[in-house]
C-alpha cells in the first residue's frame, strides 16, 4: 500500500511526543515481515540527519549511499542474507552479488574501498530499487506522518519534529532497529554467519579507514594532538561527537589526535571548552569541500543531543 505514489505531502498534524513514539513503534513492529528494506531505511534516515539541510531535505540519493554501503558490507563483507518469503534471493542481495563476482571484489572488502565508480553505480542500482518500491511503503508505515516526497525530484523532506525525535533518542531507536533487523536475519542465516550478530549490524556503516580525513586535517592545520596540544608522532583520527551517536562520517566532526588522548577519551565527548574549540577550527576549515553540511549551531545541538542521549561530556586530557 502506498508504495507507488509519486508525490506525498507529510499529514499536517501537530505531533506530540507521544504520537511521533507511537508512529515509530507501529513502524518497528510491523516493517519486518518480509525484507530489511525499511529497516535499513530506517537505519539511514537516522544516519542522515547530520546532513539535513535547512529545510529538511534529503535528495535520494545521498539516502542511497548509506543504504547501498550497509547493504554491501551486510551481504558480501559479513556474508548474510535475507531471502524473502518466498525462498528467492532479495532483489538488492542480487544486484550486489552479481557486482560482486563480476567485478572479481574481494570478499573482504568494505564498501569504502571500492573505487568511486563502481561505488556510484551500485548507489544508482539501489536508488532505482529505492525510488520504485521502498519509499512510498516506508511512508505508509509511519502513518503519512514522517516526511514528504517527491519521486520525480527525488526527495524527501522529513517533518521537523521527527528530526528533533530522532536526535534525541537516536541511539535507543538505532539499537531497536538493529534488534529488529538481528530478529529478521536469524531466520535466514546460519548460526556461523549470525555469531556476534548485533556488533555486525551495529558497525556495518563503519568505515575500514579514516584516513582520507587525516589527509584533509593535516593539509589544513598543524599536526598536533587537538586535546593535549602536543605535537603528533602517531596520529590518530577521533570522532569529536563519538561515532556511535552521530552514526556517521563527518569531516567537521573529526580532529587529530594522539592515541594517548584518542584511547582514553573512548565514547565520552571532551568538555565543552573543546566544543568551542572545534567551532573555531571548523571556522578555518569552512573552504573544504567536505564541509557542505556543516552549520555551527548543528554541531552545538548534536553535542547537546549525545549528552541527551547518555554520552557523558567531561572528559579532559591527562596531565
Ligand atoms: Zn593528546
Amino acid at each position: 500500500m502506498g508504495w507507488n505514489l509519486e508525490v506525498a505531502e507529510a499529514k499536517g498534524d501537530y505531533l506530540t511526543e507521544t504520537d511521533l513514539w507511537r508512529y515509530t513503534q507501529q513502524f518497528l513492529m510491523n516493517a519486518t515481515h518480509t525484507t530489511t528494506y525499511k529497516h535499513m531505511l530506517m537505519k539511514a534516515l537516522l544516519e542522515c540527519t547530520t546532513e539535513l539541510n535547512d529545510s529538511g531535505v534529503l535528495t535520494f540519493r545521498q539516502i542511497s549511499r548509506h543504504v547501498t554501503k550497509m547493504y554491501w558490507n551486510l551481504i558480501v563483507t559479513n556474508g548474510l542474507r535475507q531471502v524473502n518469503q518466498i525462498g528467492k534471493l532479495s532483489s538488492v542481495e542480487k544486484t550486489m552479488l552479481a557486482f560482486q563476482a563480476t567485478h572479481e571484489i574481494p570478499l573482504t572488502w568494505n564498501f569504502d574501498r571500492l573505487p568511486d565508480e563502481q561505488q556510484q553505480q551500485l548507489i544508482r542500482n539501489v536508488n532505482q530499487f529505492y525510488k520504485k518500491y521502498v519509499y512510498g511503503s516506508f511512508y505508509t508505515a509511519f502513518g503519512e506522518t514522517i516526511y514528504s516526497f517527491n519521486r520525480k525530484e527525488e526527495w524527501v523532506k522529513l517533518v521537523p519534529s521527527y528530526v528533533v525525535f530522532f536526535e534525541k533518542y537516536k541511539r535507543v531507536l538505532m539499537n531497536v532497529t538493529n534488534y529488529q533487523l538481528a530478529v529478521f536475519l536469524e531466520k535466514y542465516n546460519t548460526r556461523e554467519v549470525m555469531e556476534k550478530i548485533l556488533s555486525k549490524i551495529e558497525f556495518v556503516s563503519a568505515r575500514q579507514s579514516l584516513d582520507e580525513f587525516k589527509q584533509i586535517l593535516l593539509s589544513h592545520g598543524h599536526p598536533v594532538c587537538f586535546y593535549c596540544l602536543k605535537p603528533l608522532r602517531q596520529i590518530h583520527v577521533d570522532h569529536f561527537i563519538p561515532w556511535s551517536y552521530i552514526q556517521n562520517d563527518v569531516l567537521w566532526n573529526f580532529v587529530l589526535a594522539c592515541p594517548s588522548c584518542n584511547t582514553s577519551k573512548n565514547n565520552r565527548m571532551a568538555k565543552i571548552d573543546y566544543l568551542y574549540a572545534l567551532v573555531e577550527r571548523n571556522h578555518e576549515l569552512r573552504v573544504a569541500e567536505q564541509m557542505k553540511t556543516y552549520k555551527e549551531a548543528k554541531l552545538i545541538h548534536l553535542y547537546d543531543y549525545a549528552v541527551q542521549n547518555g554520552f557523558e561530556a567531561n572528559w579532559v586530557p591527562k596531565k
